[in-house]
């Protein structure tokens, strides 16, 4: 057991549906500490770099095109474990399948309006959080 550190995303659908809080609240309940966090509407260029691993998924165009259809909020959980316990906080990729104790089953729709993003191990998470949080705003 580790103090990790790992970036959430609440996407695009779930802001839009004034979900944010709920979302945030499920995270402040499961015990994690949100060392950072902003709202931002993703450019494409930030958006496909971030997903860069699934460009050449038939679906990349897609979720691109998602990610960047309104604004996200992005944050830095820290916890024992945060990296596998956000994960299962949120339940499976296909919200049609994830349980209602899931953040994806309370407020995520399919495989794709899956209401949150986390990373999905350290070195993920090392880049994703640099990605989106600058040295100050990391510390
Ligand atoms: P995330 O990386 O967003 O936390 P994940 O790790 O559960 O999700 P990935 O396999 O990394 O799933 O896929 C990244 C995102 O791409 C998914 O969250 C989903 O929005 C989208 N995606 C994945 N598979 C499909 C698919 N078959 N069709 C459409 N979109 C998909
Ligand atoms: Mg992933």
């Amino acid at each position: 057991m580790a103090i990790e550190r790992t970036l959430a995303i609440i996407k695009p659908d779930a802001v839009a549906s004034g979900s944010a809080g709920g979302v945030i609240t499920m995270i402040e309940e499961a015990g994690f500490n949100i060392v950072a966090m902003k709202k931002a509407q993703l450019t494409a260029a930030q958006a496909e770099g971030f997903y860069h691993v699934h460009s050449a998924r038939p679906f990349f165009r897609d979720l691109v095109d998602f990610m960047t259809s309104g604004p996200v909020v992005l944050m830095i959980l820290e916890a024992e474990d945060a990296i596998s316990r956000w994960r299962e906080l949120m339940g499976p990729t296909d919200a049609a399948k994830a349980g209602p104790d899931t953040v994806r089953g309370r407020f995520g729709t399919n495989i794709e309006r899956n209401a949150s993003h986390g990373s999905d191990a350290p070195e993920t998470a090392a880049f994703e959080t640099a990605w989106f949080f600058n040295c100050f705003e990391r510390v």
